[in-house]
């Protein structure tokens, strides 16, 4: 008995020792709020995924230099297993939602993202993908659809949701429609956007002009791979950076997504897979040395799924045999990497409608 007791009295004591590192942030912790978020969604990057990346690299990788790692459940309300709509939406505006909807509830009721809550409170806001930004994904923060496929409908969506800087694909979305003639592009002039595409231009000679909102397409439909040449995603990303911190004084909420690692893991390429994960860590590294300088930014960088239920089986002794067990997504918990202030409440392991919250109150946003 006397052994039990002490037993459940070092037990007791552990709980209360990791009972109280999940109190919540002291004031002072609170009082240092960040100015800006920049929210990098890694689609289809589970845990297996950054641990290839990892030692397939020869140098030290971005993940590397989170001070706070966590994990989130990514179920949806109708699967265990989810889709990129489901968790989107999860993330962008903290529902549970069916598997293929955007931006509505299980009951169909619209659900404001942080994005465009964001948007409300004065702060400018953006999104940079390597898919269409019509996609399943970018989609989950601007648009409110029953069905991810609705290209032509999202695309009114975004056209409505008053951001004020994106970059991706789905050109053909916004000018050869196949619900309407509307031609969305000169509807974005008329609104006030300074639109640019990959026919007119390259992404590196565009310099854009803080004073108006901005729009390029990368692609009339999806972007290339990475392996098929596709670099843009670190240059984009630092125009937005720099374009959204000059936009307005009161902060900003950037997006950026790794759109292809999900397509990669889907087809079980481990090559495109790696060349997806370069892009992905350069492109972390431009935005952890944007937030190091600047200070007020917090970072998070998550996935909304595992794709392709990657093992990292034994090949030779130094090297890796990946193996994936699907060509779809998995129900594995996916890690949350954060840095910068309030990074701290991204530790444990929460449901993927927490990233919404957290961020939420680190931005010091009231309910009213
Ligand atoms: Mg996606
Ligand atoms: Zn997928």
């Amino acid at each position: 008995m006397k052994f039990l007791t002490l037993t459940t009295f070092l037990a007791l004591g552990a709980f209360g020792f990791f009972w109280k590192s999940e109190l919540p942030p002291s004031g002072d912790q609170l009082a240092n709020k960040p100015k800006n978020i920049i929210l990098v969604i890694g689609d289809g990057m589970g845990l297996s995924q950054i641990s290839a990346a990892i030692y397939q690299t020869k140098l030290p990788m971005a993940f590397e230099r989170f001070p706070v790692v966590g994990f989130q459940k990514t179920y949806s309300s109708n699967n265990l297993v989810t889709d990129s709509a489901a968790a989107g939406t999860a993330i962008s505006s903290g529902v549970k939602t069916k598997n293929n909807t955007l931006g509505l509830d299980k009951n169909g009721t619209p659900s404001k993202s942080i994005l465009e809550i964001a948007s409300e409170n004065g702060l400018a806001t953006g999104m940079v993908v390597t898919a269409s930004i019509q996609h399943a994904t970018p989609g989950s923060f601007v648009a409110h659809q029953p069905a991810r496929n609705l290209y032509d409908d999202i695309s009114i969506d975004l056209l409505n949701s008053g951001i004020d800087f994106f970059i991706g694909g789905g050109k053909q979305h916004f000018e050869r429609r196949e619900k309407d003639d509307r031609n969305l592009t000169d509807e974005l002039r008329q609104k006030g956007y300074k639109v640019f595409d990959y026919f007119d231009t390259e992404l590196k000679n565009v310099k854009p002009d803080t004073l108006a909102p901005f729009a390029f397409f990368t692609a009339d439909k999806e972007p290339l791979s990475a392996l098929l040449g596709r670099d843009y995603l670190p240059t984009a990303t630092n125009m937005a950076m720099e374009y959204l911190s000059h936009r307005s004084p009161k902060g900003f909420f950037l997006m950026v997504e790794g759109s292809q690692i999900d397509w990669a893991c889907h087809a079980n390429k481990t090559e495109s897979l790696y060349a997806e994960m370069a892009d992905f860590d350069k492109t972390l590294k431009q935005i952890l040395r944007f937030a190091s300088r600047d200070d007020q930014t917090l970072v998070i960088v998550t996935a909304d799924h595992e794709t392709g239920g990657m093992g990292l089986n034994e090949g030779t002794p130094r090297q890796l045999a990946p193996k994936f067990t699907t060509n779809g997504h998995t129900g594995a918990m996916v890690p949350v990497f954060a840095f910068g202030p309030q990074c701290e409440l991204f530790r444990g392991i929460y449901e993927n409608t927490e990233i919404f919250h957290k961020m939420y109150d680190a931005f010091g946003f009231s309910q009213n």
